[in-house]
């Protein structure tokens, strides 16, 4: 069964890479490494290396493997960041990162206790010791152990978050889906020398960001 997986894995990736949603090696290794298959629910398994977006309870979704591929190729993790994310959902998206920022720390804030208590739970299960899992209103980011070398914000937000802006090091990038409730564009902020600078890179479809500098 495990074998199935990790082949199931290696052929997503694959896949990923001929649709040129992969190309940065610490990426595609992350992606190789972190099986799917274990945040997600027992009836869900057999859809973990379809590439589309599964239901992880609380009205909540892990995303599409295509979406994180190009989140985590946008963000240029290094080994010794401190990133924070906001929505840890099931907790993969942090493991993709923890694998690259390796030296370094993830922050992970979620809104919805029972979901965070089941993210730590995968995480813990996996064995990841520098992931620490925030429950708050992640739309005001984690002030306390701010500036971070990048922030990515895995939900729907109506404006960039000004917090957020504030807790970016410098320089540092920040990425993050902004629009309506249904649809937003995918926007890479950058921080350098003082300024900020944005690139829109597409369109996308992710849950809301709930809370004060959210919905
Ligand atoms: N990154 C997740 C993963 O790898 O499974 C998927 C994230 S899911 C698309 C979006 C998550 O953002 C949901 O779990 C939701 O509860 C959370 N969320 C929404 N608003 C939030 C907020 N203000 N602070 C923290 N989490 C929030």
């Amino acid at each position: 069964m495990n074998m199935n997986r990790k082949s199931e894995r290696r052929g997503l990736i694959k896949k990923l890479k001929s649709e040129g949603y992969l190309s940065n090696e610490r990426v595609i290794e992350a992606m190789l490494k972190v099986p799917r298959e274990e945040f997600i629910t027992e009836y869900q398994k057999s859809y973990a290396y379809a590439d589309r977006p599964l239901p992880i309870g609380e009205g909540q979704t892990i995303s599409a493997p295509h979406m994180v591929a190009i989140m985590t190729e946008h963000l240029d993790v290094e080994e010794d960041h401190k990133v924070l994310e906001i929505g840890a959902g099931s907790g993969y998206q942090a493991a993709i990162l923890a694998e690259i920022a390796n030296k370094g720390k993830i922050y992970t804030v979620e809104r919805i206790p029972e979901l965070a208590k089941k993210a730590e739970e995968n995480l813990n299960r996996i064995g990841y010791k520098n992931i620490e899992i925030i429950i708050s209103d992640g739309s005001k980011g984690y002030k306390k152990e701010a500036p971070y070398d990048r922030i990515i914000v895995t939900a729907g937000a109506p404006r960039i978050p000004e917090s957020l802006l504030k807790q970016l090091k410098d320089p540092g990038k920040l990425l993050i889906p902004v629009g309506g409730k249904m649809f937003q564009e995918l926007k890479l902020v950058e921080k350098k020398k003082g300024e900020f600078s944005t690139k829109n890179l597409g369109g996308c479809v992710f849950v809301p960001l709930i809370g004060d500098e959210g919905w």
